[in-house]
């Protein structure tokens, strides 16, 4: 039997009334776009984060991009980020003309390395997007002190952080506006892809409704700035409404799996994943390092397991983004991690029997490493 990095299966058959219900609920509301199942879960989703405006959106890539467009980030803007990302961040920025500027990561979380900012500013400069990989936050107090003096807009890529905290304040609102996916596999998914994006400032949501919808005023017929069709479908709004009730649950959940591997792998040369101070960490992905990661998983797949990278190839590496000019070596942190880290399962209804075969086949492997 081959081991899944990911199985949501159990999930649904604990929750299959619920989900089929939520279902129900949106064929017969009379209402399949922009209904109230939307609507409920925009205002319930500001509400779990303390804000007034939230605009779902139909997945986190597009978040990202109205986002920086609702912000005011136009083509040949300078947006500073990271390369150890998933690439929809970046694909994001380069969707609406915008150049991204990579800095490199720290050794101790894998996050952005906030010392190397400010160097990276130059006149072109326009926002800051912090990418709180894996389940925990970027380091926010210095990226606001840059923005503020600099007069920056900042992001914050949430798309892996559903419900983390930093120093008690909740990812996404701590920045001017923060980007969420649903898709399935995240810390809050979907049942498909979904994404939003929430904000403090009204003007920015008015401006994210018109992007979502063509570029018109919800019933009126007229575009003054061409827009998007990005509308959160009803569906997945209403699904999202009662898994977001569960929230809290689901990352105790993965907490708990979290202290789990912690206590079995601790004496072993792997690098578990580190928490920095004030955070509290969500674990979307259970990220661990080791040089020989590339013999570890091919051991591995001779005990039935394949397991996954977060990420393999570092964004600046792909052919896709060469016009942006990295040279191999430009990132060093970056690229080593790339070569190092590698994925344990990681969800909510992990059975503890499977994260057992992981973990002793992991051991077996590494003993005879
Ligand atoms: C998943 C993800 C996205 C993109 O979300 P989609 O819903 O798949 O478009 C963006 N940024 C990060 C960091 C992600 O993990």
């Amino acid at each position: 039997m081959t081991t899944r990095v990911w199985d949501y299966r159990a999930e649904y058959h604990q929750e299959r009334e619920d989900i089929l219900d939520a279902v129900e609920t949106v064929f017969e509301s009379g209402r399949l776009i922009l209904g109230e199942s939307v609507r409920g879960f925009e205002r319930e989703f500001a509400a779990y984060h303390g804000v007034e405006c939230c605009v779902g959106v139909d997945n986190g890539t597009n978040a990202v991009k109205l986002a920086l467009q609702a912000l005011g980030v136009e083509a040949g803007d300078e947006v500073i980020t990271v390369s150890n990302t998933a690439a929809p961040t970046v694909v994001a920025i380069d969707a609406i003309g915008a150049v991204p500027v990579f800095v490199d990561v720290r050794e101790d979380t894998y996050l952005m390395d906030t010392d190397l900012v400010e160097a990276a500013v130059t006149p072109r400069t326009k926002a800051l997007l912090p990418v709180h990989l894996y389940g925990q936050c970027v380091d926010m107090a210095p990226l606001r002190e840059i923005a503020e003096r600099h007069g920056l807009v900042v992001l914050e890529d949430c798309a892996q952080a559903h419900g983390a905290r930093h120093h008690g304040r909740l990812a996404g609102t701590m920045g001017d506006a923060a980007a969420f996916s649903f898709y399935p596999t995240k810390v809050l998914g979907a049942y498909g892809d979904g994404g939003a994006v929430i904000t403090r400032d009204e003007e920015v949501d008015r401006r994210l409704r018109r992007l979502r919808y063509y570029g018109m005023e919800d019933r009126y017929y007229v575009v003054e700035t061409p827009g998007h069709n990005s509308r959160l479908d009803e569906v997945q709004a209403e699904i999202l409404r009662r898994k977001l009730t569960r929230l809290d649950r689901y990352t105790a959940g993965r907490r708990a799996i979290a202290d789990r591997y912690a206590e079995a792998l601790g004496d072993t040369s792997l690098v578990l994943p580190r928490t920095a101070d004030g955070n509290e960490h969500v674990h979307y992905v259970y990220v661990v390092r080791h040089p020989r990661r590339d013999d570890i998983l091919a051991a591995l797949r001779h005990h039935g397991i394949e397991l996954n990278v977060s990420y393999p190839w570092p964004v600046h590496t792909m052919s896709g983004f060469a016009h942006l000019g990295y040279a191999e070596g430009s990132l060093p942190v970056t690229e080593a991690l790339a070569r190092e880290i590698f994925s344990l399962p990681m969800y909510p209804s992990l059975s503890p029997d499977v994260q057992d075969e992981v973990v002793s086949a992991l051991r077996t492997v590494l003993a005879e490493l």
